[in-house]
This record gives structure tokens, C-alpha cells and sequence, in this order.
């Protein structure tokens, strides 16, 4: 069999190193093409020579010259910039896995759609920002657009190929993050350190701070509705504090379906990687005997009022879910290095969704621009709090 062609981008991130991880088990099986990372060179460096990858491509420009010196004679071609991540993401590989972090992976994840193969998405943001527009480029260009986010890997699976118009709702589940039975007083006062430390699974710091907030969800929500149309009110959010059941879907005729597994990214990733066939993979299997229960509660609203905020942008569309998207990138970064505290951050989405409505985006210059404007007015917000 001809191994299939694979790239990688985000490769050092977590989602990054999870999917060479099941690549690096079966190495006849793929051939790396390129494998992107923002800064870090060592990283990139050594997962590019470990899977004999062709090509290594590091965003920061002024980061070019260390990754010449990492990869002398090795044979591995290197580049550097923004614009060389995106061409190596439209190199057309036969699957892309896009595990860049937040709106800048929104150009390279295009890219990949352009060559029309096989994108497997980890990168919710560039889908919440730019939806509508990613969905009608990947029907033009014949793409295979595959979640890779466990919720809709978990419903795509249980999807199995149904049709949409026989789905009543979906169940979207939700862990509840570190802070589901927090006080609001205790919410409050927490640190960057206690908010990236999720119960049940292991991730980048962006993304375990959205689950704190449960902001996570809210991208989830937007980005259910991209890819499973039957309309927003009929997503349901369930907070399931065990993480086994990834989300559920319930059809017409009262049957719901779930997908199950132990909390481990190489999961979804692994199917992803091998769809429509299935692969061996390393996750723990689930021990029902030892699980005990399965715990199901609605969610705060007063708590995480991200929720609503979310909520309300995937019903109005547009830009909205851009703004919502850009300033929460904003908030989580400001918080992350201590400069606000953790409820700020749902509060400054809030307000930023206030001060700037925007026409729809007909373009992704259009998204890019909002994006921008939206981190401007984030800043100044902060600046305003801290005034
Ligand atoms: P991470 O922070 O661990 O890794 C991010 C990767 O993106 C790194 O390789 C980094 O070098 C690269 N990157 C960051 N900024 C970049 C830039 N400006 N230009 C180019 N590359 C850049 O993040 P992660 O936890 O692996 O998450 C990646 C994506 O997958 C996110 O969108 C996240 O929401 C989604 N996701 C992650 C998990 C998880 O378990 N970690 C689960 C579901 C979805
Ligand atoms: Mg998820």
C-alpha cells in the first residue's frame, strides 16, 4: 500500500503531538509532508526528524535561523513566516490535521480546504470565526472536512452516516471544567495556575482556560452548528463531570446515541486518522466496572455566563461569533499572564460585543478584519477596567 501523505500543523502543540504520536506507531503507513509550529524549534525540529517529515515550517520569521542550524543535514527542507505555513498547508497533502491554536490558524486551515483533500479540525476558532464561509468552501471545493474536537467527533459518529433532517437534538456534553461546583466568590480569586488544571483531560493552556469559563463550550456550540445544521436551539448543552460520554444525538424516533471512551484525545484523533476505516489505538479501554455512575446536570448561566454569550452569537450570525472569538483569544492571553482576573474574562467578550457590530464577513479578509478590530477593542476595554 502507498503510505498517505500527511501534514501536520500545530505539530508541537497538544493535538500536534497526540496525532504524531499515532503516526510514529504505524510509520509505513504515512509519509509526513510538512509539519508547522509557531516558536518553538526544538520541538519542531526533533518531531520533524523523528517521523522523517519533508518539510518544518516555523511561524516566527526570526526564529528561520535556528531551525537552518536544527536541521543541518538532515535533508529536511525548512521555511519561515506566516505565509509559509499557510502554502505548506496547501501543499495538498492527502490529510491535514489543523491543530493550530485560535484565529491564526483561520488562513492556513483555508489553504488546506483549497487543495480539496481530506482537513481533520482541531482548530474550533477558525471555524466559530469563519463558519459560513469555511462550510461553502469546503462543498466547492470537494474537501472532507473531519471533527476532531471529541464532542463532534463523538457526534459525527453517531451521526453514522444519517441523515440530519432525522435528528431531533443533539446533546452537546460538557465536563464543567475545573471550577463546576466553585463559588461565584471562589471563581473570583482564582489563578492562572488553578484554571489550566482540568479534571479529566490533559490540553493547551488556551483551551483549559475555555474550559474553565466554560467558553469552550460555547465555540463548541458554534461549532456544532456549523457542522450538524439542524439549528442551534435544538444543541443542548449537558454537564457530565466523568468525560465518558462525548456527546449524544437523538433521533426522531426516540433513540439516542452516544459515543464513549476514556478522556483521550488520541481517540477522536485515531478516527479521524483512519475514516472511514478504524485503527488501533493506544487509549485506556473504559472498565465499566469500575466507573461506578455517569452523572448528568444542566449548566450555570449566572457562573459562566460565556454561555449565553456564545449562545447568543451563534443565533445572530455574522460577525459575531468572530468578535466573541477574537476578544475571548484577547481576555484568556491577558489573564493567562495575570494582568485580569478570571471573571473579567466573559466580562470583557461582553463588552466588546457591545461597543462593535460590524457588517457580515463576505470574505476572509473580512473575517481577518474583524478579528483585528475586535483585539483593538479588547485592549482598550482592559485598559478602561484597569483605569
Ligand atoms: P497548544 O497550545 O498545545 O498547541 C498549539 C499549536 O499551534 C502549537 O503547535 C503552536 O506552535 C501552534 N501555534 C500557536 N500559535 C500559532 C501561530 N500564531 N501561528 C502558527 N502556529 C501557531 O494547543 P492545543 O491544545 O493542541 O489545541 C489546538 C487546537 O485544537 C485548538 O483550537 C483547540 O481548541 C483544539 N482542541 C484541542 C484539544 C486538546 O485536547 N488539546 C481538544 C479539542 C480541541
Ligand atoms: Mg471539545
Amino acid at each position: 500500500m502507498t503510505p498517505r501523505t500527511i501534514t501536520v500543523l500545530g505539530a508541537t502543540g497538544s493535538v500536534g503531538s497526540s496525532t504524531l504520536d499515532l503516526i510514529e506507531r504505524t510509520p509505513d503507513a504515512f509519509q509526513v509532508k510538512a509539519l508547522t509550529a509557531h516558536r518553538d524549534v526544538a520541538g519542531l525540529a526533533a518531531a520533524a526528524i523523528r517521523t522523517n517529515a519533508e518539510l518544518a515550517v516555523i511561524a516566527d520569521p526570526d526564529q528561520e535561523p535556528a531551525l537552518a542550524t536544527a536541521l543541518a543535514g538532515t535533508g529536511i527542507a525548512h521555511a519561515a513566516g506566516a505565509d509559509a505555513v499557510r502554502d505548506a498547508a496547501g501543499l495538498g497533502a492527502d490529510w491535514t490535521m489543523a491543530a493550530i491554536v485560535g484565529c491564526a490558524g483561520l488562513v492556513p486551515v483555508m489553504a488546506a480546504i483549497e487543495a480539496g483533500k481530506t482537513v481533520a479540525l482541531a482548530n474550533k476558532e477558525a471555524l466559530v470565526s469563519a463558519g459560513d464561509l469555511m462550510i461553502r468552501a469546503t462543498t466547492r471545493t470537494g474537501a472532507t472536512l473531519l471533527p476532531v474536537d471529541s464532542e463532534h467527533n463523538a457526534i459525527f459518529q453517531c451521526l453514522a452516516g444519517s441523515r440530519i433532517e432525522r435528528v431531533r437534538r443533539i446533546l452537546l456534553t460538557a465536563s464543567g471544567g475545573p471550577f463546576r461546583t466553585a463559588t461565584i466568590d471562589r471563581m473570583r480569586a482564582v489563578t492562572p495556575a488553578e484554571a489550566v488544571c482540568h479534571p479529566n483531560w490533559s490540553m493547551g493552556a488556551k483551551i483549559s482556560i475555555d474550559s474553565a469559563t466554560m467558553m469552550n463550550k460555547g465555540l463548541e456550540l458554534i461549532e456544532a452548528d456549523h457542522l450538524f445544521p439542524i439549528g442551534s436551539e435544538r444543541i443542548e448543552i449537558v454537564v457530565h463531570p466523568q468525560s465518558v460520554i462525548h456527546s449524544m444525538v437523538e433521533y426522531i424516533d426516540g433513540s439516542t446515541l452516544a459515543q464513549m471512551g476514556t478522556p483521550d484525545m488520541r481517540t477522536p484523533i485515531a478516527h479521524a486518522l483512519a475514516w472511514p476505516d478504524r485503527m488501533d489505538g493506544p487509549s485506556a479501554p473504559l472498565d465499566f466496572t469500575t466507573l461506578g455512575r455517569l452523572d448528568f446536570e444542566a449548566p450555570d448561566p449566572e457562573r459562566f455566563p460565556a454561555l449565553r454569550l456564545a449562545r447568543e452569537a451563534a443565533v445572530a450570525g455574522g460577525g459575531r461569533p468572530a468578535i466573541l472569538n477574537a476578544a475571548n483569544e484577547i481576555a484568556v492571553a491577558a489573564f493567562l499572564a495575570s494582568r485580569i482576573g478570571f471573571l473579567d474574562i466573559a466580562r470583557i467578550v461582553a463588552t466588546v460585543l457591545d461597543r462593535y457590530d460590524p457588517p457580515a464577513p463576505a470574505t476572509i479578509d473580512d473575517v481577518l478584519s474583524i478579528d483585528r478590530q475586535a483585539r483593538r477593542i479588547a485592549d482598550e476595554v482592559m485598559k478602561d477596567m484597569a483605569a
